[in-house]
């Protein structure tokens, strides 16, 4: 678990490198965005005192090995798909909500199924660590800050990129989900060979 939390770490450094030339263009609720972000960086403390110390071992809810091992397997599709999405939005990222400079509208990678892959990664990151670690102290602090900031940021910044993409973006909403892609109900397959 360790290595796979590392291997988060790396790729956020690794694709925001040199990000900082592009200027800022818009940005939407600063303060606030700033703080979301902080809480979840502290949220995920107590994954430290898990892997490090014995001190929060009594608040663990007795899951069976394979369970534990459901978990790791949901860290790690997590990690892909957290990778993922970082490759697509390249210097599009940001930690808060803002447009920058040469911004461009992402609708290749996982951005072609859904809206929000890499809030998707972080909330399947979260469920793995939550089984694998069997913590609750763990489970909670890391779970429920990010579905605080996913709650609060995610009309906001849907409607700063109608904004800023107007018709483009409205299209892409109708084509994908925001966390889970949207099943096509479309013809059935067997029309297309009719
Ligand atoms: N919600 C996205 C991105 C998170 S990073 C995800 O979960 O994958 C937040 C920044 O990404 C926002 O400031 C916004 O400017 C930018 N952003 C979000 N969706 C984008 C897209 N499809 N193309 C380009 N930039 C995007």
């Amino acid at each position: 678990m360790t290595v796979l939390l590392l291997i988060d770490g790396g790729v956020r450094l690794y694709y925001q490198r040199g990000r900082r030339k592009f200027k800022r263009a818009v940005v939407k609720h600063e303060q606030r965005e700033k703080f979301l972000y902080y809480l979840v960086g502290l949220g995920l403390i107590p994954i430290l005192f898990y892997l490090l110390t014995s001190w929060i071992d009594t608040f663990r809810f007795p899951f069976p090995p394979g369970v534990r091992w459901l978990g790791a397997g949901l860290i790690f599709a997590g990690d892909l798909l957290f990778i993922w999405s970082h490759r697509a939005l390249g210097r599009n990222w940001s930690p808060v909500l803002e447009i920058r400079k040469g911004h461009i509208l992402v609708t290749s990678g996982p951005y072609k199924f859904i809206r929000h892959p890499m809030y998707a990664a972080i909330f399947i990151i979260g469920i793995g660590i939550s089984l694998f670690s069997s913590n609750w102290i763990v489970a909670l602090s890391y779970m429920l800050p990010v579905i605080f900031m996913y709650l609060i940021r995610i009309a906001d910044e849907e409607k700063m990129m109608i904004e800023k993409f107007g018709d483009e973006y409205r299209a892409y909403m109708i084509r994908t989900g925001r966390l889970i892609p949207k099943l096509r109900i479309s013809r059935p397959f067997y029309k297309r060979y009719l």
